[in-house]
């Protein structure tokens, strides 16, 4: 697996995996890479014929609080795994590189990014959708693929590809979780072991809110008493518990499909999201 961390040697070397024919999908990652990333890239492996993964902690996504400088970064481990898992290149630029000085220029995807975690993150969205269209203009892959555990990001990611006419198919994996139902995420690694213990309270309610619905409980009764379990469990706050519309994120107090259980809370310092789709 080649390192690339220049824009002309990666235009090089994903002509070269094209000209060898075949497709290529895109797997869009921060780093510190867990068995839900992995997922990803064997879903890309399926799909397309090389795979490219990048790995960048894009700094426009983080607000001034929130954990950039802190966020888990170990690259040799990640590239070990990749080359294992097969993916062809590991597109790794620095913050240089990805924003040179008078970059002006951002997406915003307009009201997708307001509510949930765009609401507790404001500007959060913008910074992602404008790494992800520079991404996928740096690589110009045929496919891309996101995990349905940033439900969010994968609704904006569709709608400005679809917007902005990227010829790329976007493909959302499915949550990896842990035994105990708590979805893999890098930021699990800020959970002291009491805290980790705690945090299987989460997908707990978010089951049991996600069925009472699909069995027609009251919406607005099931999600209070959600956040009360995850409050109940440990957690010390709730960001938010909502029902959603699962392609326009449009919030709804009764059910209608499709219709997706967003979630987000905080334990510690640490902030936690999931979500679960009501059959
Ligand atoms: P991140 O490194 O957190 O930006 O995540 C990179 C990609 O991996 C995103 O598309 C995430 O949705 C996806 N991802 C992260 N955690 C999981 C998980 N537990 N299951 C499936 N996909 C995930």
């Amino acid at each position: 697996m080649q390192i690339i961390r220049d824009i002309a040697m990666l235009h090089r070397a994903v002509t070269a995996l094209k000209q060898a024919g075949g497709s290529v999908a895109l797997v869009p990652t921060m780093g510190a890479l867990h068995d839900g990333h992995l997922s990803l890239v064997r879903m890309a492996r399926r799909v397309a014929d090389h795979v490219v993964v990048s790995i960048f902690v894009n700094p426009t996504q983080f607000g001034p609080n929130e954990d950039f400088a802190a966020y888990p970064r170990d690259e040799a481990r990640d590239a070990a795994l990749l080359a294992q898992e097969g993916a062809a290149l590991l597109w790794a630029p620095d913050v240089a590189t990805m924003y040179p000085g008078g970059h002006r220029t951002h997406v915003e995807v307009a009201e997708l990014g307001a509510d949930y975690c765009g609401a507790a993150r404001p500007g959060h969205f913008d910074g992602v959708a404008t790494v992800v269209a520079k991404l996928f203009n740096q690589v110009r892959p045929d496919v891309a693929i996101f995990g349905e555990k940033d439900w969010q990001q994968l609704a904006i990611v569709r709608r400005m590809a679809r917007d902005l006419d990227f010829a790329i198919d976007i493909l959302g994996a499915p949550i990896a979780r842990d035994a105990d139902g708590l979805a893999l995420s890098s930021r699990n690694a800020y959970l002291s072991a009491q805290q980790r213990a705690a945090a299987a309270a989460f997908p707990a309610a978010l089951q049991a809110a996600a069925r009472a619905i699909a069995d027609g409980a009251d919406v607005g009764e099931t999600l209070a008493n959600a956040s009360a379990a995850i409050v109940g469990g440990g957690f010390d706050s709730v960001d938010y518990v909502a029902l959603a519309d699962a392609d326009s994120l449009e919030r709804l107090t009764a059910l209608r499909h499709p219709a997706r259980l967003l979630a987000a809370a905080r334990i510690g310092k640490t902030r936690l999201i999931d979500n679960l789709p009501i059959a």
